[in-house]
């Protein structure tokens, strides 16, 4: 069943989403090496806590933390830990906040100091993606219009696309049906109506495209050890042009400034 959201709760959803982003960029202003994961974590909660508002993934299906923070290999769902980032890391910070009843989610990868040419290109190839899979959200199209964009993109610059992970709609639940896959064919799939709201979050590898769960029970990883980028916007569907209700802009504005 996919719930058509009115214009008062998907200004609630934005007001969760734009939180994500700011939270993503408290997070962006920690990261440097030696700086743990479960810190990261700490800023996060403290900030969504601090702006009265609820952590999203604590204790979703047992999620023990606020952030999924993944490093390298690791694709999504990482727990915070002990680990201390090292120059050269990219980390994927996933991020979700509860608004009013309502979810806000949004991802970005993040670079940890200097890092490799060849792994900033694939996360510039996956945030791309994300823009080109946001620009066929709009009513008439199909979820396949979406994956079609993302995959043909990343494909094109030799990266591969998770299959056993996919976007989904966001509401008073964080997954919502439709899925959104990050692949498929044009004109297939779940036609768009005003009023839906999705999760659109390429999960991109840099080798190939299986990925392993591990036994912690969450973390998902690449089962050659390459690296993974992953980004992730909630965007509500109209007429003409996706509606962007999380935001990149705080984060880009705190790495322009380091
Ligand atoms: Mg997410
Ligand atoms: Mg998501």
């Amino acid at each position: 069943m996919i719930f058509l959201k009115t214009p008062e709760e998907i200004a609630t959803l934005k007001r969760a989403n734009q939180l994500v982003g700011k939270t993503l960029a408290e997070v962006g202003k920690a990261i440097k090496p030696g700086i743990t994961t479960i810190e990261l974590d700490k800023i996060a909660e403290d900030f969504i806590r601090s702006n009265g508002a609820t952590p999203g993934f604590l204790g979703y299906g047992g999620f023990p933390n606020t952030l999924c923070i993944s490093v390298n290999e690791n694709v999504v769902h990482g727990i915070p830990s002990s680990y201390a980032l090292k120059e050269g890391d990219i980390v994927s910070v996933d991020c979700g906040t509860i608004v009013d009843g309502f979810y806000g989610d949004s991802a970005f990868t993040f670079c940890v100091g200097e890092v490799d040419e060849k792994v900033k290109r694939l996360l510039k190839t996956t945030r791309e993606a994300l823009y080109l899979g946001i620009e066929q959200a709009v009513e008439g199209n199909r979820i396949g219009d979406i994956g079609h964009a993302i995959q043909r993109h990343c494909e094109s610059h030799g990266y591969s696309v998770v299959r056993d992970l996919v976007g989904h709609g966001v509401g008073k639940d964080m997954h919502e049906a439709p899925e959104v896959p990050n692949f498929g064919k044009k004109g297939q799939g779940v036609m768009l109506k005003e009023g839906m709201v999705i999760a659109i979050e390429p999960m991109i590898n840099m080798g190939n495209k299986a990925v392993v769960f591990e036994k912690d029970g969450w973390t998902v990883r690449t089962i050659d050890h390459k690296p993974s980028a992953h980004f992730e916007h909630t965007v509500a569907i109209h007429q003409g042009k996706a509606e962007i209700l999380s935001s990149f802009d705080f984060v880009d504005e705190v790495l322009k400034n380091k």
